[in-house]
């Protein structure tokens, strides 16, 4: 039978022409707080990509609620203008379009606004250790007020719509909270009154914006979170807030900021989070309800969960970021083409996080769109060449389909059995199988653009020539550590014993090239996947893994990108153990000098082998022999620095849109 996914869906007398949502998130793209071009093209990628409705990302409704440099102005009507060329693009292509509002009460960051935090009860933030302005009477009625301008605002600007933002314990879920209002007035004690906020806002809007406006309610639920409202409160309030008869839809998705591994669940977390309040709310509803759930990734899941009558709509973030084409291939019954989201959260997220703008590892092109164009319409090529890529690693691999898209005729030469390069072995380690799967998906695309895969070949200088190509790409990689090098030892260019045997790689344990002995120190310089991931992948094989690492913690870096919290839990459960802020003055051959940073004492570690998670040499031979021989070639990815696989996506991209 037809699937529910691209059916339509009717909010408010406005159709949504199937029931993918883009849900709300941070692109933090802002010129100047006001929405520009990068913005405008962000979105519009999306609408001509399918997506039914797209809830433009965040407008603070007050001084107090900037929580990003990338954030909107809040109280200006200077960003009208803006958000209005993105909603009459994005509706031109047949996307219904809403805009969140936000304010996240004691969580916000008091650098950005130099305001104090204001919340219901002066509760601190989950960010720091700062308190927070318990809100006057008169401060509460100026939030409110706050919310029903910017809900009047994006009115003016043409959005359908505003979906109110009561999630993650952010301001208003911090009025329904008794732990966080502890208010004895009109705001506080009887759930009435905790929900009195939320109503005044909702009602506000409504008679503001009028009848023909959608709002939405969005909410979380925090099953690990030991201060949040029950499953039976939270269902309570939502539906009590339903039977206003002002809500369109509520929007669920799972944690908290108290409870934050929730927030941005990734591979650690199978589990459907919010699937128990979804499913209540779908049956004691009389209004949509959206599941935001993060591991909905691929259609199949999605559908699943419509099926199930556990949503109306589904809210697709990361899936469309990475592919932003997924609406219209699902309504296309072309799935097997969707580039799927590796759940890797290191360019959305990381970059997030680190209050940059997002982009996307596998779809570099997110964040770009105002600069390299649609993907949904790549420029053909002005001349269509012969190219020789040679390396089917991250870069090669997005050069070589790149290419062939715009009409080059591409042949792609791998000197190992099968494409990916150090990819795969990433998707190998536990739980990120994504990885195996986009490389999968790799193969169905240069099979359906002709592109001439030859594995097992290995091409010097000297056998260029006889390909015949006017355009030559090296993407050789790199090679795992021979020195042992440590940041923190810089006097030292390898590591003392190096030469004592026993030592290998992460890539020749991945590779299966080599076996260790049972038990295994491994050095970890980067605090990424390469090292945690391969530990796991060893313990769960039953060796005895000690990782030393210079770092405060283990996995350091991946929490910027990640859940690191359950990561290192999973971590010590299985018996891994940690040396944080130390080296590896010495190897034996059967021991490691473990010097700690703090103390500088010297603990001895009896290993069978150690195991180097260390950077990588770049591999570029080729692309030296070539620049001897007179021939001209492009180099990309690790061959050029060993890095991380975004920088290898990204400029394999760059390249193959500029030939
Ligand atoms: Fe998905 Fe990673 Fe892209 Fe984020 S950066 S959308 S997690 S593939």
């Amino acid at each position: 039978s037809a699937r529910i996914l691209t059916q339509p869906l009717v909010l408010r007398g406005k159709t949504l022409r199937n029931r993918v949502v883009f849900g709300a998130h941070t692109a933090n793209m802002s010129e100047n707080g006001l929405p520009g071009t990068q913005h405008l093209h962000y979105y519009l990628e999306r609408a001509r990509g399918g997506a039914g409705m797209i809830v433009v990302e965040p407008q603070p409704v007050h001084d107090t609620a900037v929580l990003t440099r990338g954030n909107f102005r809040p109280n200006d009507d200077a960003v009208i203008p803006g958000f209005r060329r993105i909603t009459e693009a994005c509706k031109a292509e047949g996307a219904v379009m809403v805009q969140q509002l936000y304010h996240v009460g004691q969580h916000g960051d008091a650098d950005l606004s130099y305001r104090p935090n204001w919340s219901p009860s002066g509760m601190p933030s989950y960010h720091d250790s700062d308190g927070s302005h318990a809100l006057r009477a008169n401060e509460i009625e100026e939030l409110i007020g706050g919310y029903i301008r910017a809900a009047e605002r994006c009115r003016k600007a043409g959005f359908d719509g505003v979906e109110v933002w009561a999630a993650y314990h952010s301001l208003i879920e911090q009025f329904w909270r008794p732990w966080s209002n502890r208010r004895t007035d009109e705001w506080g004690g009887s759930l009435e009154n905790r929900m009195r906020f939320g109503r005044r806002i909702i009602e506000g809007i409504r008679q503001a914006c009028g009848e023909d406006f959608i709002i939405g309610l969005s909410a979380s639920h925090a099953a690990k979170d030991p201060v949040a409202l029950s499953l039976d409160d939270m269902t309570e309030i939502l539906c009590s807030y339903d039977a206003t008869g002002h809500v369109d839809y509520i929007s669920c998705g799972s944690g908290s900021y108290i409870d934050y591994d929730r927030v941005m669940p990734t591979f650690v977390h199978g589990e459907k989070l919010s699937a128990d309040l979804t499913r209540r709310l779908k049956a004691q509803v009389s209004h949509a309800v959206i599941t935001a759930e993060s591991q909905i990734r691929t259609p199949d899941n999605a559908e699943s969960m419509l099926r199930a009558q556990e949503a109306d709509l589904v809210s697709v973030v990361r899936g469309q970021i990475a592919d932003p084409f997924w609406g219209r291939k699902v309504t296309e019954n072309r799935d097997d083409d969707i580039r799927d989201c590796i759940s890797c959260n290191q360019m959305c997220w990381g970059r997030r996080s680190r209050d940059y703008w997002i982009s996307c590892l596998v779809n570099p092109s997110a964040g770009r769109e105002h600069d390299w164009g649609s993907e949904g319409s790549i420029a053909p090529a002005d001349a269509p060449r012969k190219l020789l890529v040679i390396g089917a690693g991250p870069a090669g691999l997005e050069a070589a389909r790149v290419a062939a898209a715009r009409g080059h005729s591409v042949t792609i030469c791998e000197a190992g059995a099968q494409i990916g390069g150090q990819f795969r072995l990433a998707g190998e380690q536990p739980r990120r199988g994504q990885v195996l799967e986009l490389l999968d998906w790799y193969e169905r695309q240069f099979d359906a653009l002709g592109v001439d895969l030859r594995l097992n070949t290995f091409v010097d200088a000297e056998d260029v020539a006889g390909y015949g190509a006017d355009e030559v790409i090296v993407a050789t990689g790199s090679l795992p550590p021979e020195t042992g090098f440590q940041r923190w030892l810089p006097e030292r260019d390898r590591l003392d014993g190096i030469g004592a045997g026993n030592v290998c790689s992460v890539e020749d344990i991945m590779r299966r090239a080599m076996v260790p002995g049972k038990r295994v120190v491994l050095l970890d310089e980067g605090g990424h996947w390469r090292g945690s991931g391969t530990a796991w992948f060893l313990a769960e094989r039953g060796h005895e893994v000690s990782i030393v690492t210079p770092d405060a913690h283990i996995a350091a870096e991946l929490g910027r990108t990640t859940s690191d919290v359950p990561l290192r839990q999973t971590l010590a459960r299985a018996g891994v153990r940690f040396h944080t802020e130390s080296v590896i003055d010495k190897w034996t051959g059967q021991q490691a000098a473990v010097l700690s940073m703090l103390t500088g004492d010297t603990t001895m570690i009896d290993a069978d082998t150690l195991v180097l998670a260390t950077t990588n040499t770049a591999f570029d031979m080729l692309a030296q022999d070539l620049d001897a021989a007179g021939i001209a070639c492009h180099q990309i990815g690790d061959c050029v620095a060993p890095r991380l696989a975004p920088y290898a996506f990204y400029e394999g991209r760059k390249l193959a849109l500029h030939l």
